[in-house]
C-alpha cells in the first residue's frame, strides 16, 4: 500500500472506532457530527464531506444544523457517515447502530453481510451489475428491500462523489478498472426501499460559480469556492450571516449551489446501511476501511 494510502487508511478506522464509541443515548447530533469533524481534522485530514447523521426511516443526507436541539434516544437506529480527504484521496464509510435495543438486528447485519458479499466480487474488471446483485440477493434472501435509488459511487477528489455508481440492485453497466476507488454502501429497509427528499437541506455543494445579482450572495459563492471548491459542505460551516439562509434558497434557486435535503423511505421502513471503500485491484479490493 503507498504511503498517503496507508495514512489514510489509518486515519480512516481510527475516525470509526471513535464515531462507533461515542454513538450512544444522549448525545447530541450537533456534538456528535461535530467531535468526529473534529477528530479527522486533529489526525491531520482534511473532510471530504460533512458528517452525517440519519436517524430510523431517514436513509441519508442529514448533518445537524448549528442550532440542532435533537438528542440520540433509546430504540433510534442511527447511520453515521464520514467522508475524509487526505490530499487526492477520499475515503467514506459509514456504520448502522441501534440504541439500547435488538429490534433491528437483523435488519443492520443484512446490510453488513451484503457489503461482504459485495466487496467478495470486487476486482479489474468485474461489472457493477455483479456487484448490485450480490448486494440484491444478499437483501432479498434475508426477507428485506434493498434502497433502489441510492448507490455507491466512485471517489472524486473534485467532487466527492465520482461519476461511476455502484448499484445496490441488478442493474447498471460498467466495468472496474484496476485502480478505480470506489465505495460501496448497501441500503436495506423494511419500507418501500425508495427515498424521498425530506426537510430542510443542511448540506450543499458549488455546481458552478456565476455572477449572481445579490452581493451577499456573491460573497457566499467566493466562501464556497475557496473554501471547499466543489466537495459538499454544511451550512455549519459558514459564516453565521443574517442573510445566510436567504443567500442559499437565492443560490439554489439560481442552480450555483446543489442542495441535498435529507433522504427518507417513502413508506417509513426503517433503514440500515454499512459502507465501506477502497481500491480495485487486479485480483481484488484493496479496503482503505
Ligand atoms: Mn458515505
Ligand atoms: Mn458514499
Amino acid at each position: 500500500m503507498e504511503e498517503q494510502l496507508e495514512k489514510l487508511s489509518k486515519i480512516s478506522k481510527e475516525v470509526l472506532k471513535f464515531s462507533k464509541s461515542k454513538t450512544e443515548i444522549g448525545v447530541s447530533f450537533f456534538e456528535l457530527a461535530t467531535s468526529i469533524e473534529a477528530k479527522i481534522k486533529e489526525l491531520g485530514a482534511e473532510l471530504g464531506c460533512p458528517v452525517t447523521i440519519s436517524a430510523n426511516d431517514i436513509a441519508a443526507h442529514d448533518s445537524p444544523f448549528a442550532d440542532d436541539k435533537r438528542v440520540l434516544k433509546e430504540g433510534d437506529v442511527v447511520k453515521v457517515d464520514h467522508g475524509i480527504k487526505l490530499g487526492n484521496l477520499l475515503s467514506d464509510f459509514a456504520f448502522t447502530k441501534e440504541l439500547g435495543s435488538n429490534k433491528y438486528s437483523k435488519l443492520i447485519e443484512t446490510s453488513e453481510e451484503a457489503l461482504q458479499n459485495a466487496i467478495k466480487t470486487v476486482k479489474a474488471g468485474v461489472n457493477v451489475k455483479e456487484i448490485g446483485e450480490a448486494i440484491e440477493n444478499t437483501i432479498r434472501d434475508n426477507g428485506f428491500v434493498p434502497v433502489r435509488n441510492l448507490s455507491g459511487h466512485s471517489l472524486d477528489p473534485e467532487f466527492f462523489h465520482g461519476d461511476i455508481q455502484i448499484p445496490n440492485i441488478k442493474g447498471g453497466d460498467h466495468v472496474l478498472k484496476e485502480g478505480d476507488a470506489i465505495a460501496i454502501e448497501p441500503f436495506v429497509t423494511d419500507g418501500a426501499g425508495w427515498v424521498v427528499d425530506s426537510g430542510r437541506p443542511s448540506i450543499f455543494s458549488l455546481i458552478e460559480e456565476r455572477k449572481v445579482r445579490l452581493g451577499s450572495s456573491r460573497e457566499l459563492i467566493k466562501f464556497v469556492s475557496s473554501h471547499f471548491g466543489h466537495l459538499p459542505f454544511s451550512i455549519r460551516w459558514l459564516p453565521q450571516t443574517v442573510t445566510l439562509n436567504l443567500n442559499l434558497a437565492d443560490l439554489v434557486r439560481q442552480e450555483v449551489l446543489h442542495a441535498y435535503p435529507p433522504l427518507r423511505d417513502k413508506d417509513r421502513g426503517m433503514v440500515a446501511q454499512t459502507e465501506s471503500c477502497g481500491i480495485v485491484r487486479k485480483d481484488g479490493f484493496e479496503l482503505i476501511v
